[in-house]
């Protein structure tokens, strides 16, 4: 009989070993280099469930010799770092050459998961650093570790953070902040501007180089298809696809969707002035230096799309026509999000079949949402906790039931509020489902707890000053977002004040 496999119990920090098959592909890809020593590192935070993925015991995080390694201080066994070359479109418009300017990927570590890949971000300047420091600030460091984090808990599809080192060495931004470095994980951090960057000078050579190596380490299976350049970039469309459907989904904003932040993976990548959703708009513009809204949370959809449609273009000498790759990716995005957007708002409205006119009453829902300015995490939330069917119950003195108390308190016109329960109902009875049951699946679906601005601003105050409590508690909480959780019940609540719709700066 076959045992299970069995994974290794989690080991000392020595036993890491890289390999970088990045480092194999030819100099025109990468730049060989170490990291800038960093000053007087500490340990910041460590993610223990990241630690475990790359079977290292979260204990190591303890040892000086964890956190010289993650400053970029020390070389661990078999790391070959490199920062990595890639173009891109900025805010819609060719950007040229980019690369890695504060990036140094030390190589892939074996897991059960697969092959992931590690790199330090914000640990010296590179050749593609133009005319920046190389450094990432605390700030920005803890924003993009806990989001990080908070999205792969919430079950969207994203690159993974294991620590951040901080240190006293001053950085300029638009004060004068503290360096840190975050070690980010991924099976590859490759994206849409790594194609474009061959495909702008017209090396044919080098794209195919780079597709192939994308194929082989990434998505083998895609090996044996009958085209499968064309079939990579069905894959990259519809991972994308779904990625921004959990977006759209969960509320999250990416705030600088150029290409050369989009994963050829399909992950959340290169978090910066990113947003959670607090009180509902569509129309939110999280990125403070996005005057026209180009990247504003409506739009994330059609962005993908133009995104994928660039991606085409560099790709198309290996497939055909441009035509006829814009055309693949217009088969493969667009049912790809309609298809998980609708799966997981079915789901954060309790439904446990998809019926005809769910679409209409999704949009319904968020247009209600938007005119009465909720919050729209609470509302979900807020709405599993309801009975699915009209009890005989206590009435209060509006006639409406006192059980729906909690929701109609979310809304300026309770009668909306009550309103649109009676269709949510009517629709719910469609199903036929149990109501424990339902209860029991929107709390798997509505997370209590999502990343707020005003968490990470309360977390980023006190590290400033030294106290590095407040991301421990913030990570712990976010790591389990669909839990109760009691001790974390003020996380639940919005901004104080109703300073959630405050955009936020892209310095970093
Ligand atoms: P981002 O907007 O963070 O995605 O960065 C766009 C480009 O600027 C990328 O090539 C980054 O590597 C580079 N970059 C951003 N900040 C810095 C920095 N402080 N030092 C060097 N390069 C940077
Ligand atoms: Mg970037």
């Amino acid at each position: 009989m076959k045992h299970a496999p069995t994974h290794a119990p989690p080991a000392s920090l020595d036993a890491l070993c890289f390999d970088n098959s990045y480092a194999r592909l030819p100099f025109a890809f990468h730049t060989r280099l170490a990291p800038a020593p960093l000053p007087s590192p500490v340990l910041v935070c460590a993610s223990a469930p990241a630690m475990r993925l790359i079977g290292i015991d979260p204990a190591e995080a303890a040892r000086p010799q964890f956190v010289d390694a993650f400053a970029g201080n020390r070389m661990l066994p078999g790391s070959d770092p490199l920062a990595a070359v890639y173009s891109g479109h900025q805010f819609g418009s060719w950007s040229g050459q980019l690369g890695d300017g504060r990036a140094h990927l030390l190589g892939g570590v074996r897991t059960p998961a697969g092959t992931l890949e590690l790199q330090l971000k914000g640990a010296g300047p590179t050749p593609y650093s133009r005319f920046s420091d190389g450094r990432a600030v605390l700030r920005s460091s803890i924003r993009e570790f806990l989001c990080s984090e908070a999205m792969h808990a919430l079950g969207v599809p994203t690159t993974r953070a294991l620590c951040i080192v901080g240190s006293p060495l001053p950085v300029q931004r638009e004060t004068v902040e503290t360096a840190a470095v975050v070690t980010r994980i991924a099976p590859s951090f490759v994206r849409f501007g790594t194609f474009e960057h061959f495909s702008a000078a017209d090396d044919c050579g080098r794209l195919l180089q780079l597709a192939d190596y994308v194929i082989e380490h990434f998505r083998p299976w895609l090996r044996d298809e009958p085209q499968p350049h064309a079939a990579l970039l069905a894959d990259i469309a519809r991972s994308t696809g779904e990625m921004i459907a959990h977006w759209q989904a969960i509320g999250f904003m990416h705030g600088v969707m150029n290409t050369d932040n989009m994963s050829i993976l399909g992950l959340t990548l290169d978090y910066g002035p990113f947003g959670f959703m607090e009180t509902f708009d569509a129309g939110h513009i999280c990125n403070r230096s996005d005057t026209c809204g180009r990247y504003a949370f409506r739009s994330q959809p059609r962005i993908g799309l133009w995104n994928l449609y660039v991606l085409a273009d560099a790709l198309g000498p290996l497939i055909g026509h441009p035509d006829l790759t814009r055309e693949l990716v217009d088969t493969h995005y667009a049912p790809a999000f309609d298809a998980r957007f609708g799966q997981l708002m079915r789901a954060r409205l309790g439904f446990a079949t998809a019926r005809p006119g769910d679409d209409d009453f999704i949009g319904a829902t968020l247009g209600l949402l938007q005119l009465q300015r909720v919050d729209y995490t609470l509302f979900f939330r807020t709405l599993g906790e309801l009975p699915g069917i009209r009890t005989r119950e206590a009435h209060g003195c509006t006639g409406a039931p006192v059980r729906d108390q909690p929701l109609r308190d979310l809304f300026a016109d309770r009668e909306a509020c009550d309103a649109w329960l009676v269709r949510w109902r009517a629709r719910l009875a469609r199903d036929g489902a149990s109501d424990d049951v339902r209860r029991r699946a929107m709390r798997r679906a509505n997370p209590r707890y999502v990343l707020r601005n005003w968490m990470a601003d309360a977390a980023i105050r006190r590290a400033r000053d030294g106290d590095f409590g407040e991301v421990d508690a913030v990570l712990r909480c976010l790591h389990a977002p669909f839990d109760d959780q009691p001790e974390f019940a003020h996380y639940a609540a919005p901004a104080p004040g109703r300073t959630s719709g405050m955009p936020v700066s892209c310095s970093s």
